[in-house]
């Protein structure tokens, strides 16, 4: 997709968590995320398939943690490309031609960092994303600007492909590694980013003056990707979000007013969220 392309797409309609889904089709807590998706590629292929047919319009690549760092726990670093290669395949196949396949990227969870480090991390990902044929980028869940910066050069160094960027904030919009979201938005877009936004974070009713402001900050559309509302911890430890699909696609459709355009769902939320949403909008 050129970025002449993204920027006519309007309102968009995203996907919503993997993670927690895959955890219910019976991916097991601490195993390595890639290798259990190459294993059981059925759960990833019916999870996206599903979120195509409820509206999604671009379908993120479960490549979240395919970066060097993650993988090299695991003792795959040096299969980086062929795993980004293969989980982009994944992806393709479960949604077809006509929704846009995102390159998924995070952050490394470490604000000390090197920024050299990062770019050369970003990089081999971005390389690997862009061989795999992803219609875009997105750098989602980012704790910093900095980190943010490196992946999006990354990005831009290796393809033209447009780059979405959404950090995970408190509800006042403070990032997790220092400054606020109202100051790196506008950085990023300076540099380059195609949309801005945040995701995970927390429900759609406590994003709106977040998303608000960065509206009124920025030029490039705002991404808006929140949970199932706030979690509640339930006896084992379990994060368990309550907000139903109808609550949350009404919650959605106030970031809409407040002036998000790409919207959809993270933590706690399924293909149902998708097409409330679709259904709302
Ligand atoms: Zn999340």
């Amino acid at each position: 997709m050129t970025k002449e392309m993204f920027k006519a797409l309007g309102t968009v309609i995203l996907d919503g968590a993997t993670g927690s889904n895959l955890m219910k089709a019976g991916m097991p807590r601490g195993v390595c995320a890639e290798s259990w998706i190459l294993e059981h590629p059925e759960a990833i292929l019916r999870l996206q398939r599903c979120y195509a047919e409820a509206g999604s319009q671009i379908v993120y690549a479960p490549t979240f943690t395919a970066s060097e760092p993650y993988l090299a726990q695991h003792g795959l670093g040096e299969r980086l490309e062929e795993i980004n290669s293969r989980l982009v395949a994944l992806t393709r196949e479960a949604v077809g031609e006509k929704v846009y396949v995102a390159g998924d990227m995070t952050t490394v969870g470490k604000p000390e960092l090197s920024y050299e480090y990062l770019l050369e991390v970003y990089t081999r990902q971005a390389e690997a994303l862009k061989e795999a044929g992803v219609d875009l980028y997105v750098i989602e869940t980012m704790m910093g600007l900095e980190e943010t910066m490196a992946a999006l050069e990354a990005c831009r160094m290796v393809s033209d492909l447009p780059v979405m960027c959404s950090f995970s904030v408190t509800s006042d919009g403070m990032l997790y590694f220092g400054g606020s979201i109202y100051d790196a938005a506008p950085q990023l877009e300076g540099f380059g980013a195609d949309a801005v936004g945040i995701n995970c974070s927390c429900g759609p009713d406590q994003m709106g003056a977040v998303v608000h402001v960065l509206a009124k900050s920025l030029t490039i559309p705002v991404i808006a990707k929140p949970n199932a509302g706030m979690p509640n911890i339930d006896d084992l430890g379990n994060a368990v979000y309550s907000m139903a699909p109808a609550e949350f696609a009404k919650g959605m459709l106030e970031l809409k007013k407040a002036g998000a355009s790409i919207l959809g769902g993270c933590c706690g939320t399924d293909p149902d969220y998708i097409r409330a949403l679709r259904e709302v909008l």
